[in-house]
């Protein structure tokens, strides 16, 4: 990996401030997905360093909840200037540690500084309430204050906007923030936690713990000190952290699976559809959790589409995310390969039929080709579970009824999407649609301007918009008397 500034290559975690090993020594190595060379590693941390990194941001709280808004405000926007400037060297460490194609990558730095630069704005905007009050004599003042130390666990598949987004609005309320990032792509956490420090930000305000899993979820969920949990990843590990967090009554914020269905009904531009398909459906390989997961498409218009949608997915160039032009890079690990095999062997014996792709990609390692898969039912595998990875499903449907009961045939309630020219479907079904979010005759839909999040087992909370705050804040209520 060429770094025009090396330094943001870090191999040691941040901890109040210090650059560190695990107290153990010991170490993860880290690997490139895509060519799996040996890039680092990082340490193993546990508990203790953990505990450390909680005390530490509890010692820094104070004097960051008593700063002005403003104060806070300039630094955060030094951070996002940094990371803006930076763009190229942060995009190829991302690259080189999740395997996404550099021109994505690159998006996503830009896409993850803009939480951070809302969040600067918004700061300034933590407005309070007055309310007329129930007595001459009192009166009735509401305000909002930081939540205290906050918590944070980040998958890999967005190595740095998952962090952002959550970093950026509660350094903005005034809260310290203790991160653990995906162990599969800690480099990009570790470079943001370089930029910070660059930035200005006060020591102790953002640590970055790597190592295991269940150690450090362990202290983060456990200790009283710890206001907040908020979390990006699987619902099986959300609820499990939920459950832990229980014992001290923290908030959390849970950004969980989806199963999202993208639906095509009769009237819509079909090109236009298959368009949203392609940005939905195979953006970092199938590997969001707002990717399209069930296609719907309507009885007159199946074939055409499923014949358009084939050619559109034929043209996909996989290639090393390095490698110019690359569309589609690996999957993360050899697990996710094993599930897109057995979602899409599952559906084939019970009926479906192969319309393109549908096998490991001749590249080898963790390279998939992407698939589309049509005639399937929802006895399937691929209609029920998150595939995570680059197999389209077409789902046939007759009426508008049938398509929005089938859209909400799942546990889910993240990301919906459906294509239509008729203005009383669009209301009609963007009102049935039990989902957090719709994209309508549109196919990419995240903004750090709008409110991201799920309802149902999809999760709590919302991330990004003026909302997004909210999340790291809790509301007081003064009553003055004798007045
Ligand atoms: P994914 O399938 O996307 O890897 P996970 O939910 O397994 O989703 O992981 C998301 C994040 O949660 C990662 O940072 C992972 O290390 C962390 N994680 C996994 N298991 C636990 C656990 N038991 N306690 C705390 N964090 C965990």
């Amino acid at each position: 990996m060429k770094l025009r500034d090396s330094s943001l290559f870090r191999q040691q975690c941040h901890v109040g401030g210090h650059w560190c090993d695990a107290d153990s020594g010991e170490v993860i190595e880290v690997r490139n997905p895509s060519t799996g060379e040996r890039l680092g590693s990082v340490p193993r941390m546990g508990a203790g360093e953990t505990h450390r990194a909680i005390q530490a941001a509890n010692a820094a709280w104070p004097a960051w909840r008593a700063a002005t808004a403003k104060e806070r405000a300039r630094i955060l926007r030094r951070w996002y200037e940094l990371m803006v400037e930076n763009q190229e060297d942060l995009a190829a460490i991302l690259t080189s540690e999740q395997g996404k194609p550099l021109a994505e990558a690159k998006g996503e730095i830009l896409y993850g500084a803009s939480f951070v630069e809302w969040f600067a704005e918004e700061a300034k905007r933590v407005y309070g309430e007055t309310i007329p009050a129930h007595a001459p004599d009192k009166r009735i003042v509401v305000v909002k204050e930081p939540i205290g130390v906050v918590a944070a666990i980040t998958p890999w598949n967005f190595p740095n906007a998952m962090i952002t987004r959550k970093a950026g609005a509660a350094l903005a309320a005034g809260c310290p923030v203790v991160l653990k990032p995906a162990s599969q792509t800690p480099y990009s956490a570790l470079a943001l936690a370089v930029l910070a420090e660059r930035a200005g930000l006060p020591a102790g305000l953002f640590s970055v713990v790597t190592g295991s899993a269940t150690a450090i979820g362990g202290e983060m969920t456990a200790n009283p000190v710890v206001r907040k949990l908020t979390f990006t990843g699987s619902t099986e590990i959300g609820k499990l952290l939920m459950a832990q967090c229980a014992g001290t009554v923290k908030k959390t914020s849970m950004e969980l699976g989806g199963n999202a269905p993208f639906i095509v009904f009769d009237d819509a531009d079909l090109d236009a559809a298959v368009k949203g398909v392609m940005a939905s459906k195979y953006r970092n390989t199938g590997q969001t959790c707002v990717c399209v997961n069930r296609i719907l498409v309507q009885d007159r218009v199946y074939d055409d589409f499923a014949f358009r949608l084939k050619n559109a997915v034929s043209a996909l160039k996989v290639a090393d995310g390095f490698a110019p032009g690359a569309e589609q890079g690996p999957l993360i690990d050899e697990a996710a390969v094993a599930k897109v095999e057995a979602h899409i062997e599952d559906a084939l014996s019970k009926g479906a039929r192969l319309v393109v792709g549908g096998k490991r990609h001749v590249r080898g390692g963790t390279f998939f080709e992407p698939t589309v898969l049509a005639d399937v039912t929802p006895a399937m595998a691929v209609a029920r579970e998150e595939t995570f990875g680059p197999v389209a499903p077409l789902f046939r449907f007759k009426t508008e009824e049938d398509a929005v009961r089938m859209a909400n045939d799942t546990e889910f309630g993240l990301a919906s999407y459906f294509y239509t020219r008729d203005i009383g479907r669009v209301w009609r079904v963007a009102e049935a649609l039990e989902y957090g979010m719709v994209g309508i005759n549109e196919g990419l839909i995240s903004t750090e301007v709008a409110p991201f999040g799920g309802v149902k087992e999809s999760g709590l909370g919302r991330e990004g918009s003026r909302h997004g705050i909210e999340d790291y804040l809790e509301i007081k209520y003064l009553c003055m008397g004798g007045i």
